[in-house]
């Protein structure tokens, strides 16, 4: 039985560093049969496979892209999860509310999926400026009774999703599929759509390079369980299996 669940995001914390990246891979591998491997990113699938070509990443177990709102499990859908997302999510009725607000631009249809509604600001917001546009749109859609989780990343890039999908939701749906505790799962990332898997009950490992919205969460929360490397990207998943009682 494989003893840890290790979800990582891919861009700006996985990759980024080929140095580090490539020193993480060999201790993956030597790892091998204790490792649930699963990256857990905005892409859509087929940009994360091609980010796994690009870098040389390890193939993993699961794949949980759009940003936790799809999950491939040892290459198949797994139709526990899509039942669960399935509920109060209404994607036409958000689009046609949103097709309103000029300052959001829909991205294109590689990157939107049945469980994903993304957009991109015209212009980006940062710090007070994107709290208050969040507060607004949430407010549009309590308006128009709708229901959607608000996941807001690096000051440009807008997705809604399912309330109960997200990445800290597919890691918390895994580590019960996988019968583990919560001390056997590391989540590790750079940006606000990994809030929610950092936040989680079980270890998480916040990069040194992490994006301001993270680390101004991090100030008001502090999680005991998440580790705030000094060390960039890939380098700072080592960091945290050799400090962490993960193995
Ligand atoms: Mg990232």
């Amino acid at each position: 039985m494989k003893d840890l669940l290790l979800v990582t995001d891919l861009d700006h914390t996985l990759v980024g560093d080929r140095q580090a990246l490539a020193c993480l891979n060999r201790t993956l591998q030597t790892l091998r049969s204790r490792v649930h491997l699963v990256y857990a990113t905005g892409r859509s699938l087929a940009g994360a496979r091609q980010l796994q070509q690009e870098e040389g990443l390890l193939e993993p177990e699961g794949w949980a892209t759009g940003v936790g709102s799809t999950l491939l499990w040892r290459g198949e859908p797994d139709p526990a999860w899509d039942r669960r997302l399935q509920r109060c999510w209404d994607r036409p009725a958000l689009g046609a509310l949103l097709s309103g607000w000029s300052e959001l631009i829909l991205q294109p249809t590689s990157e939107q999926s049945p469980y994903k509604l993304s957009y991109e600001l015209a212009a980006p917001r940062m710090g007070a400026e994107a709290r208050q546009f969040e507060q607004r749109l949430q407010a549009g859609l309590r308006q128009a009774d709708l229901q959607a989780q608000v996941v807001f990343s690096s000051g440009y890039q807008l997705d809604l999703l399912p309330m109960a999908a997200g990445k800290g939701a597919v890691s918390g749906y895994l580590q019960q599929k996988l019968g583990l505790r919560a001390d056997q799962v590391l989540c590790c990332g750079d940006s606000g759509n990994d809030r929610s898997m950092l936040g989680g009950p079980w270890w998480g490992v916040m990069v040194s390079n992490a994006r301001p919205e993270l680390l101004a969460w991090w100030r008001q929360v502090r999680p005991d369980t998440l580790l705030r490397s000094h060390r960039h990207h890939a380098g700072a998943i080592l960091h945290a299996l050799d400090t962490l009682p993960l193995l």
